[in-house]
This record gives structure tokens, C-alpha cells and sequence, in this order.
């Protein structure tokens, strides 16, 4: 996040000199940042405050004496656009203090106390705070110095100059200018730097294939159902080619290696085991490495029996161990035209295709060095 932000600010060609501010444990990471710092620009790391205030008057001691124009910057939006910055420090420059800010599009309720609403304020008039703010370097230090003098704390900088009764300018956001608050915004975050090419889509492939030979004394289960036949396949487990081919495509999606990695036919445990269960299994590692199944595809390769009579049964089956629809499954059946080993009804063999989605961060999961709304 810090990166996307600092990239922003290095190639907009209008900054001279960057201030990371950061929490005294992140000084070491953020200095490696400055390691592929561009030579004209000037980059110093400096340790904030208990408060976001105390932060940036940290910032605004380090900033080089003689500086005209100063921008301050939220890390927690990190897209910040190059012609975003553009317009808040030329209205600066015209006005002493812009900020970035969008206007309120939903109805703004005014409840000073709590859950009843005392009025409405008209949304039109309402502009919701972004940044960057861009200020006259001498009047935010003096919005600072007065602030301090009067123990004022405000939510955003631009308050600081509002106070001085000094004008500050609106300046059009950018809603794409996202600020990640909590663990439920890096989903839209993550969504955000897809669509701009900063990340890489969500998505996964994976290829399962899978044969068995025919045997007898052995039934017969394909995609967890039970076919009516003289002979079944031949293998350490039930020998559901259907399951195991669907296992290693979810797998290889999420590059966890295969079948035989996670459940080895030289352990006893898995002797006549229900696919279908280590299917179910395979899935829930997957899931833990943060996938979930869009669709899966397969093929079934054989002369007999017939898969279409079956294939629904077989769709619900594997549907309900991967924990997804049905309509997520396609089951078909194809014939070798009595060409080897298949064609000669020795084996069944399954291709099967998985694609994986990302999941979204839930609100449950402890997000790392969490951003502290300004509230
Ligand atoms: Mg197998």
C-alpha cells in the first residue's frame, strides 16, 4: 500500500522531496522503500506520533526550509492518481489550501446524540474529505502552530486552516482514491488495483487427469456414484477417477502440489477411501490458501458406461464436496472410438479443469497492522 502511494508521488513530476511517516516499528521497512528512490527526488523516513496530528507535525519538521508547497498524503489510499495531485497543489498555489473531496451521494443524516436522527443536511452542500491536502507550506505550520497553542485536534489538516477563518479550496476526488480503513476494504482495494493493472486478477487454473484400469471384484464409482457394472477400476482407493481428477485440478489451481502429496496410497488410512471425502479435504486447504471455486469442467473417457444417465447425480456429488452449486460443475462423457487401451474398455480415464477466485478478506480476519480510522 505504502509502495502504490510512494510510486504515485515519484513519477507525478511535481514533488522534490517525500516524508514517510510511519510507526516506529515500520521505520526499517519503509526505509527499504527509499532504496529505489529516484535520484532527484529527496526521500527521508521520519517516526510519527501517537496521534495522526502529531504525525504529520513530525513530517512538517523535517520538510526542507525555503519549501513553497507542501502535500499531505494518507498511505491508506494508495491511488492516488498524478492528475489528482496536479489539481490540488495548482489550487494550492492559487488559494493556499485545497483538498481532494467527493461529494456526498448518499443522504446525510445529522444525529449528534446517537441513533435518532435530528435532521437532515442538504447533500448538496456536503463534500466528503480526501486526500491529498495541498497547503502553503507557512500557512499549515501556522495552522499547526495555532492548533497546538489552542490544544485543537482536527480529523483532517485542511480543519487546521479553516479554523484560521483562511480559505480552503474543494478540489473533484477520485472514488477510486479508496481509504483502506478496515479489513472489508481490502476486497474493493484488491478489486481497484486489478482493474489498473497493479495486481494480478484472482484467478487460477488447474489441469486434473486421472486413470484407472478395470478390475474384477471391484464396484464401480464414478463422481461418487455407484454404476451398475461387472467390473469396477482397480486402485488403493475407491478408484473414483472423476474425484481424484477434480482433486488434482483444485489443487494444481492453487499450487498445492497433487493427490498423492496429500493423501499418499502407501498410507492404509486412505485403503477404500471415499474420494469424494478427500475431494471435500483437498478443498478445504484450498480454501485455506485463500481460493474458492468458480467452475470445474471434465471429461470422462470411456466406452462404457454410459456418464449422461449419471452425470447430474455426479455434478451434485462433486458440487457438495467442493461446497459450491451445481450449475458450478459440467460433467461429460466421451468415447475413445474403440481405439486402444480405452477404446478396448480397459480403463477410464478424467480430465477435469478447476478455476479459483481469490476470496475476499473477511471482517473476521486480524488484518495486519490494522489503519486506525481518524474518528
Ligand atoms: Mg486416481
Amino acid at each position: 500500500m505504502l509502495w502504490w502511494g510512494l510510486h504515485a508521488l515519484r513519477t507525478c513530476g511535481l514533488v522534490q522531496e517525500i516524508i514517510l511517516i510511519v510507526h516506529p516499528e515500520d521505520v526499517d521497512r519503509a526505509r527499504s522503500l527509499l532504496a529505489d528512490a529516484p535520484p532527484e527526488i529527496t526521500e527521508k523516513v521520519v517516526c510519527g506520533g501517537a496521534a495522526r496530528q502529531d504525525s504529520v507535525r513530525a513530517g512538517l519538521e523535517e520538510v526542507t526550509a525555503g519549501t513553497h508547497l507542501v502535500l499531505v498524503h494518507d498511505a491508506a489510499r494508495p491511488y492516488l492518481r498524478a492528475d489528482l495531485i496536479a489539481a490540488c497543489l495548482q489550487a494550492a498555489r492559487r488559494t493556499g489550501a485545497a483538498l481532494a473531496a467527493l461529494p456526498a451521494t448518499d443522504t446525510v443524516k445529522w444525529a449528534p446524540q446517537g441513533p435518532l436522527v435530528q435532521r437532515t443536511l442538504d447533500r448538496a452542500q456536503v463534500w466528503l474529505a480526501q486526500t491529498p491536502q495541498a497547503f502553503r507550506f507557512s500557512l499549515l505550520c501556522e495552522a499547526y502552530q495555532a492548533a497546538a497553542r489552542d490544544g485543537f485536534v482536527g480529523t483532517d489538516d485542511a480543519s487546521l486552516v479553516e479554523r484560521l477563518a483562511r480559505p480552503v479550496e474543494l478540489v473533484p476526488g477520485d472514488p477510486q482514491n479508496l481509504k483502506i480503513t478496515q479489513p472489508e476494504d481490502l476486497a474493493l482495494a484488491e478489486l481497484i488495483a486489478q482493474v489498473r493493472g497493479l495486481a494480478p486478477p484472482g484467478l487460477r487454473s488447474g489441469l486434473g487427469y486421472d486413470l484407472h484400469p478395470f478390475g474384477p471384484g471391484r464396484p464401480l464409482i464414478l463422481g461418487g456414484v455407484h454404476f451398475e457394472a461387472a467390473q469396477g477400476l482397480v486402485g488403493h482407493s475407491d478408484a473414483d477417477v472423476v474425484a481424484h481428477a477434480v482433486t488434482d485440478a483444485v489443487l494444481g489451481a492453487a499450487a498445492l502440489g497433487d493427490i498423492g502429496r496429500h493423501f499418499p496410497d502407501t498410507d492404509p488410512a486412505y485403503r477404500g477411501a471415499d474420494s469424494l471425502q478427500l475431494l471435500a479435504q483437498a478443498m478445504g486447504k484450498v480454501r485455506q490458501g485463500g481460493w474458492e471455486v468458480v467452475n470445474v469442467d471434465t471429461v470422462v473417457i470411456c466406452e462404457q458406461p454410459k456418464i449422461a444417465p449419471q452425470a447430474d447425480r455426479m455434478r451434485d456429488n462433486l458440487a457438495q464436496a467442493l461446497g459450491v452449486g451445481a450449475d458450478r460443475i459440467s460433467i461429460k462423457g466421451k468415447t475413445a472410438e474403440g481405439l486402444g487401451f480405452l477404446g478396448r474398455g480397459e480403463a477410464i480415464a478424467c480430465q477435469a479443469v478447476a478455476l479459483l477466485h481469490r476470496l475476499a478478506p473477511t471482517s473476521s480476519e486480524e488484518a495486519p497492522h490494522a489503519h486506525q480510522p481518524d474518528r
